[in-house]
């Protein structure tokens, strides 16, 4: 008997861990631009999406492999399962209730259009960029370039790390096409824009933080921090300056510090805004230097915890990105 208290203590205390682990998410999400409806949702019975929230008028169900599928009519939940007029989609991990649903993967369809119609393109992926962020700073008029050209809220991918998010990115297709779910693939299954660019007889540059993330048609050209102020963005500031001097029909820059300053400081701590501030005064020099199109794009938003910040489950901060387009 003191054996079988023994072991449910041992249960008890681990099921405790468990429940302190915030990666541990085992239900639904469901959550707009703005905010989380409900987290953690397992319906026990069938669960109508008008009687949890009334504005609903499409929704985007995000499921465990990271397919994306948008419903327009009304559904129900019932477990994990969610039916709309008879077809049932399984393993959802998060519903995305918006009446004007965006994704990052748009970024390669954007980028080909400009690429087809011979004009320039400069993308920037700005890592760990949350749209409560890009609010916030907005609030504080940190960042006046971004603010003249956001054009609205997007999707992240499931995951919500930094190899899928570029993988979306630069195919255009979610983790369940392109196959990068999460940080331990690299290689993509689709083609990516870099490819077309080589197809297409155009100029790309791929300018990357120290460490190659994705296995790309094109190598990326790696920056190594030799001021050792702890981050590369310098460094690859400086080197984007002189791409824009050469013949690049399409310039991809890859800024990891809002992310860097995110995970240690949290996503909404001085440090990290006074970086966003940053990166909002780098683009808006890189842009007086460039007269191709401009799409700025993050691969993912970010969340607080205790220790600071942090990204990769279903939920509002992590999922929802700013978008940017600067195009005359
Ligand atoms: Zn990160």
């Amino acid at each position: 008997m003191n054996r079988l208290l023994f072991i449910l203590l041992i249960l008890i205390i681990l099921a405790g861990c468990f429940n302190k682990s915030e990666t541990v998410s085992d239900g639904i999400t469901i959550f707009t631009e703005e905010e989380n409806i409900k987290e953690n949702f397992i319906a026990e019975e069938k669960t109508f999406i008008k009687d949890l929230y009334e504005d609903y008028s499409s929704a985007a169900l995000i499921s465990k492999t990271g397919e994306v599928s948008i419903v327009k009519d009304k559904f129900y939940i019932e477990g994990k399962t969610v039916y709309v007029k008879g077809k049932s989609y399984k393993d959802i991990v998060g519903i995305y209730l918006t009446e004007n649903y965006h994704s990052i993967t748009d970024a390669y369809q954007h980028m080909k259009e400009y690429l087809e119609n011979d004009e320039k393109v400069m993308t920037v992926l700005l890592d760990g960029f949350s749209y409560n962020q890009f609010k916030l700073a907005q609030e504080k008029d940190y960042i006046p370039f971004l603010s003249k050209y956001f054009k609205h809220a997007a999707l992240s991918v499931y995951t919500p790390v930094t190899n899928a998010g570029f993988a979306a990115i630069i195919t255009g297709q979610t983790p369940s096409v392109n196959g990068v779910h999460d940080r331990s693939v690299r290689d993509m299954k689709v083609k990516s824009i870099f490819e077309y660019t080589l197809e297409k007889d155009k100029e790309a540059v791929l300018l990357e933080g120290d460490i190659k993330i994705l296995s790309t048609e094109i190598e990326p050209l790696l920056h190594i921090d030799l001021n050792g102020d702890g981050g590369t963005d310098d460094e690859l500031y400086e080197s984007a300056l002189k791409a824009l001097e050469g013949n690049y029909d399409l310039i991809f820059i890859h800024f990891h510090g809002i992310d860097d300053r995110g995970h240690t400081f949290g996503p909404y701590h001085r440090e990290t805004m006074e970086y966003i501030k940053l990166i909002d005064q780098y683009i808006q020099e890189l842009s007086l230097n460039w007269d191709g199109a401009i799409i700025l794009v993050p691969d993912h938003g970010m969340h607080e915890t205790s220790e600071g910040g942090s990204h990769g489950i279903c939920t509002q901060s992590d999922m929802v990105v700013p978008y940017f387009i600067k195009d005359e």
